[in-house]
């Protein structure tokens, strides 16, 4: 670190903030790591309004900040930037914190279908029993569940429970009678209707099937800023100072600038507005950038979930190899490939990223296929323009696959507490051979990649930490396996999950020149937590508590005392 990058940065600083009067804020006494790769460890920071002035040692951001700083004691704690999960639903989560029922902790059938009778009788009439999370790969069974258990519990009233993924759910006898299925009912494309040895439909619905049920949803009467406002509140409780959500509409998107507007928008939101809408979004809104919403890309979805075996495979899952007919059964694609090229042509000419769910192997050749045709038909200069588009999950790639991700200059945005929840089965549906293309974060990072981490919450915790946790360890919250986690040679090392959860996310959303660092010029996003997660054991990230959250130089959370 020379002092003339210091001084430097103190300048445009104080030049950039020449409005903010009140003197500059040091934060002191505490182990920073920056992210900055110019002083990766600081002992102290100095805030001027929304911004970062300085940040070294002691004496250094003194001698910046000038006589009349005020001064924040942090107790020798640890200060990260803030954290920004690249892949998590707000509405979702919210829906969650707002009470609708979730089944994490169910751990049998009978057990869920228990506590969502006790639930129908808290539902108000006309409304269906909703919820989700279950996840019938953590009972002992490891079956599918079927209705019938859940339909003498629950007769009278709709229910409906999506599972984990959220690309499976179980409806009970009485919504597929309101939704209108029948035996004769078929599945749309790009879904399933499971069904039993005589045809009839066992309740279980896959990926696009589960819109035969959209129009006949009553829903819960959340109102998506009451969801809006509660996810907020969760995301920055666990340190989260920015998320982009993987899938809004255009009136979501609305109520979120309806909260920034009356100054209640804390957490820094970037958008991907949802495929369907997308065609007509960007013929009628341009790109737009700001500090607290950023709406610049879309959605779409390739393939369904390894779990519920939606994840479109380049050869059928090893632990199902036909479906009930007896057909070859490697997943489903959601949409057509061409179609995918379509989209990513459109936004390639209107300045919008595109964001593709691709989990199988298959899935995430044909997003980078039709990726690549779209492109090469715009004219783009591989390695030389800047579009950084993104595939979400990346779950199970074709080696051959990994280092496609940086010739075409596209982002894997991986989500490290997938893997340590899947690792469990992930053998099973596609064989050893075909896992060691699994989750390979270490690989795309070698190959050049530059890795987007998140969560996928509320699929899993919002807890950036569990995150931090099982990128570095391949582990899960028992600490299993031991001695170094499955497949540990795809563990990152704990500088490359903090960049990933930080630097790199924000590189994802076009961020990385004004968020994801703490450089003098960016915004003054930080947290304070109770251990150096850089050196605490391993195994302790997870435990991890947040005291301080700063956003824009303001508190969000915590006032250290
Ligand atoms: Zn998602």
């Amino acid at each position: 670190m020379s002092n003339s990058y210091w001084i430097l940065g103190v300048i445009v600083g104080l030049v950039a903030g020449t409005s903010a009067l009140a003197a500059p804020t040091i934060y002191h006494n505490a182990t920073i790591y920056t992210v900055d790769d110019t002083v990766p460890v600081a002992q102290a920071i100095a805030v001027d309004g929304q911004r970062i002035v300085a940040v070294g040692t002691e004496a250094e951001v003194r001698a910046a900040a000038g006589a009349d700083a005020e001064f924040v004691d942090l107790g020798g704690k640890t200060v990260l930037p803030g954290l920004i999960d690249a892949h998590g639903h707000l509405p979702g989560l919210g829906g969650f914190e707002l009470g609708l029922l979730d089944l994490t902790y169910a751990s049998s059938y009978r057990e869920m279908v228990n506590q969502i009778a006790v639930q129908a009788v808290k539902t108000k009439p006309g409304s269906w029993v909703l919820g989700g999370r279950w996840d019938h790969e953590s009972w002992a069974s490891k079956a599918m569940p079927s209705h019938s258990l859940l339909s003498e519990a629950v007769p009278n009233r709709p229910v409906w429970m999506r599972r984990v993924d959220g690309h499976a759910a179980l409806a009970n006898a009485e919504a597929m009678r309101l939704a209108g299925i029948t035996r004769d009912t078929q599945a749309p494309d790009g879904g399933a209707i499971l069904r039993d040895k005589h045809g009839n439909p066992t309740g279980i619905f896959l990926d696009n099937a589960m819109d035969l049920f959209a129009d006949h949803i009553v829903g819960d009467g959340m109102s998506m800023l009451e969801r809006l406002r509660a996810a907020q509140r969760a995301c920055i409780r666990v340190g989260l100072t920015g998320v982009h959500d993987a899938g809004m509409s255009g009136e979501d998107v609305e109520v979120l600038r309806g909260m920034d507007a009356r100054g209640e928008l804390d957490l820094r939101v970037y958008v991907m507005i949802h495929g369907a809408e997308a065609a007509e979004y960007f013929e009628t809104h341009p790109p737009s950038s700001g500090e607290r919403i950023t709406v610049r890309a879309a959605k779409f979805y390739m393939d369904g979930a390894m779990g519920s075996r939606g994840a479109w495979l380049l050869e059928p899952y090893a632990d199902r190899p036909t479906d009930a007919a007896g057909k070859p059964w490697a997943g489903l694609g959601l949409m057509a490939p061409d179609d995918l090229r379509n989209a990513a042509a459109h936004a390639l000419e209107h300045g919008y990223q595109l964001c593709t769910h691709a989990i199988g192997d298959r899935a995430n050749r044909e997003t980078l296929d039709a990726y690549e045709a779209a492109m090469r038909d715009a004219g783009v200069k591989f390695g030389e323009q800047d579009l950084r588009f993104r595939v979400e999950h990346v779950q199970l790639l074709s080696l051959s696959d990994v280092p496609r991700f940086v010739s075409l200059g596209v982002i894997p945005s991986m989500q490290p507490t997938h893997c340590t929840t899947d690792m469990r089965w992930v053998e099973a549906r596609v064989g050893a051979e075909r896992a060691r293309g699994a989750y390979v974060w270490q690989s795309l990072i070698e190959s050049g990649a530059r890795l987007a981490a998140g969560s996928d919450f509320p699929v899993e915790s919002a807890n950036p930490f569990y995150g931090i946790h099982a990128a570095v360890t391949r582990q899960d919250s028992h600490n299993e396996p031991i001695p170094d986690g499955w497949h540990p040679e795809q563990r990152l090392t704990r500088e490359q999950a903090l960049r990933a959860f930080t630097l790199d996310a924000a590189y994802a959303g076009f961020e990385n020149t004004f968020k994801g660092s703490l450089t003098p010029g960016k915004l003054a996003d930080f947290i304070v937590i109770d251990r150096d997660i850089m050196t605490c054991d391993a195994g302790e990230i997870r435990e991890t508590t947040v005291l301080r959250v700063v956003i824009g130089g303001e508190e969000a959370l915590g006032t250290g005392d």
